[in-house]
C-alpha cells in the first residue's frame, strides 16, 4: 500500500502500523496529515482500498510537546481509518512495535495497576481482552524482574550463528556447518578473543553479569570438546558470582548428545533449550529439521539424567503441512512432559527463508488463531504463566511469540533483553550490544554480521570494546 505524508515525516511509526494491520502485500493508499491550526495538532488519515474510502482524525493541544502523545494520535486517527477494511478488529488494536508490553509495563513501573493498565490498553491502544491480558502478566513478570536488578547489572549473550542445516523457515543468519567445515573453529577462536576482552571491559566499568545466554543459530553444532572451550573461557574471563541464570539453547535435538549436556551442565549452566517446534514427523520433514518427535523424546530424558531441571521448549504455530490437530498434539504432548518453560511462537514468512520461496501449504490465519488460542487455554489450565512475549515482522496474522513458565521461573535473560532494562552486552557475529542511557535513548554497538565478516573485521569487534567501556562506566 502507498503512503502520503503531509505535514509530518513519521514514515515510520505510519508504516509499521499499516504493515501490522495490512500486512506487506496489501493493495491501496493511504494519506496521512498534521496541520496546526488555532492552537491545535490536527492528525487526518485516509485510506483507499478498492472503492471503499474510509477516514480516522485526532486532535492533540499544540503546546502538548510530548512525542509519544503525537505518535499515539497518528496512529489512532490511522487506526479508525483502517478499521472498516478490516475483517475484525486487530488482537493488538493499535499497537504495532515488536514490544506490546511496553506500554504496560512503564504503567506498572510507574505505579500503575494492573486494571488501570487494561484501561489504557483498551481505551487508547484498542488492544482485544484476551491479548491485555497477555500484556498484563508479561509487565508484572518484569516488574518481578526488575526487582532483582542491581545498578552494576549486565547481561551476556554469546552467539554460536551455526547450523547442522537449514530450516525452511529459517531467516537468521546461521552458516551450515557442513558447507565451510574449517569456519566454525576459525570463528570459535576468535569468539574467545572477544570473551577475553569483554570480561575486562565488565572488570574495568565495575559490571558484573546477571544473565547469560548462550544462543544461535545452534550453539550445540559445537563438538563437546569445543564447548568446553567456549565456556571454560567464560568462567575464567566472566564473574558469574552473581548470575542468576545461565541458559545454552540447546535448539535442534539432533545436536544434542548426553556428552554434550554433560559438558554444558558441568561447566555452569543451568538452563536448557531444546525445541522442537512440533512434534509432528511429518511436518518436521515439511520444515527440513533432520530430527524426529523420538529424538526429542530421547534427548529431554538425558537433560532430566544431566541434572536440568530449566528446560524450555518451543513449538511453533503456523508450520507447513502442520493442522490444528497436529498442533494440538504437539502441545499436549509437550505439557505432559512437563518443562519448565514452553515457548509458543507464531510463524513469521520472512525474505531469507527457502519457504519464503518455495511456498509449502500453510495453515490460515484463523487456523493460526485457533492454534493461539488452544495453547492460551491449555499452557493456563496446566499451571504455565506467561512472563514475556514480542512479535516479529510478517507473522502469520501479526500475533506473536509467547514464553511461558511454570513455578515463577521466567526465563530473565529474555526479560532484561526483551524490556531493555539493563545493558545487554551480545558477543559473535552479528551481536547487537545495547546501552539504554534513558527509557527512550538507547546506544547500540553492532559485530559484522557474517561469520565470515566477524573473522576479517575482528579489530573492529575489538576497537568497539573501549567505546563500551567508557560508556558503561557512566551508567
Ligand atoms: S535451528 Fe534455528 S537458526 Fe538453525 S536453521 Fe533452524 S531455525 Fe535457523
Amino acid at each position: 500500500m502507498e503512503i502520503k505524508l503531509i505535514g509530518h515525516d513519521c514514515l515510520y511509526q505510519v508504516e509499521q502500523l499499516q504493515q501490522a494491520l495490512f500486512g506487506v502485500d496489501a493493495v491501496g493508499s493511504a494519506v496521512s496529515e498534521v496541520r496546526k491550526e488555532d492552537g491545535i495538532i490536527h492528525f487526518f488519515t485516509q485510506i483507499t482500498v478498492g472503492d471503499k474510502v474510509t477516514c480516522g482524525s485526532r486532535q492533540l493541544p499544540a503546546e502538548n510537546e510530548d512525542i509519544r502523545a503525537f505518535y499515539r494520535c497518528l496512529r489512532q486517527s490511522y487506526f479508525d481509518a483502517a478499521l472498516p477494511h478490516l475483517p475484525e478488529p486487530p488482537a493488538w488494536g493499535a499497537l504495532s512495535g515488536v514490544r506490546p508490553t511496553k506500554i504496560s509495563t512503564k504503567h506498572l513501573l510507574e505505579g500503575g495497576t494492573a486494571e488501570s493498565a487494561g484501561e489504557l490498553l483498551k481505551n487508547e491502544y484498542y488492544v482485544t481482552p484476551e491479548r491485555r491480558s497477555l500484556a498484563i502478566a508479561c509487565s508484572e513478570s518484569t516488574v518481578r524482574a526488575v526487582k532483582l536488578m542491581e545498578k552494576q547489572d549486565v547481561s551476556l549473550y554469546i552467539g554460536i550463528p551455526f547450523c547442522p542445516t537449514r530450516c525452511s523457515y529459517c531467516s537468521f543468519v546461521s552458516r551450515t556447518v557442513g558447507k565451510k567445515p574449517g569456519l566454525l573453529e576459525e570463528y570459535l577462536q576468535a569468539l574467545l578473543q572477544e570473551i577475553e576482552m569483554t570480561g575486562k571491559v565488565l572488570r574495568e566499568s565495575g559490571k558484573t553479569v546477571r544473565s547469560l545466554y548462550i544462543g544461535g543459530g545452534t550453539p550445540t553444532t559445537l563438538s563437546a570438546h569445543q564447548l568446553k572451550k567456549l565456556m571454560t573461557a567464560v568462567s575464567s574471563h566472566m564473574d558469574l558470582s552473581r548470575c542468576l541464570e545461565y541458559t545454552v539453547e540447546g535448539g535442534r535435538p539432533d545436536t544434542l548428545t548426553s556428552e554434550k549436556l554433560a559438558v554444558i551442565k558441568e561447566s555452569g549452566a543451568d538452563r536448557i533449550s531444546i525445541n522442537p517446534q512440533t512434534m509432528i514427523d511429518s511436518v518436521l520433514s515439511a520444515c527440513g529439521r533432520p530430527h524426529t518427535a523420538q529424538d526429542v523424546r530421547r534427548v529431554y530424558g538425558q537433560a532430566l539424567d544431566a541434572g536440568f531441571r530449566d528446560i524450555n521448549m518451543d513449538l511453533i504455530a503456523g508450520l507447513p503441512q502442520d493442522s490444528f490437530d497436529g498442533f494440538c498434539q504437539s502441545l499436549d504432548e509437550l505439557i505432559a512432559m512437563n518443562p519448565s518453560n514452553i515457548t509458543v511462537h507464531t510463524l513469521a514468512l520472512k525474505k531469507g527463508a527457502d519457504l519464503f520461496e518455495n511456498r509449502q501449504k500453510l495453515p490460515s490465519r484463523q487456523e493460526v488463531a485457533r492454534m493461539l488460542d488452544y495453547s492460551r487455554e491449555q499452557l493456563a489450565k496446566a499451571g504455565y504463566k506467561p512472563y514475556y512475549l514480542y512479535r516479529q515482522k510478517y507473522m502469520s496474522g501479526n500475533y506473536e511469540n509467547i514464553g511461558w513458565s511454570r513455578d515463577n521461573r521466567d526465563c530473565l535473560y529474555n526479560i532484561y533483553m526483551m524490556e531493555e532494562l539493563h545493558p545487554i552486552i551480545s558477543l559473535g557475529g552479528g551481536g547487537m550490544t545495547k546501552v539504554s542511557l534513558t527509557d527512550i535513548k538507547l546506544e547500540r554497538f553492532h559485530n559484522p554480521k557474517f561469520p565470515e565478516q566477524y573473522i576479517q573485521q575482528f579489530d573492529k569487534v575489538l576497537s568497539q570494546k573501549e567505546e563500551l567501556c567508557q560508556l558503561l562506566k557512566t551508567l
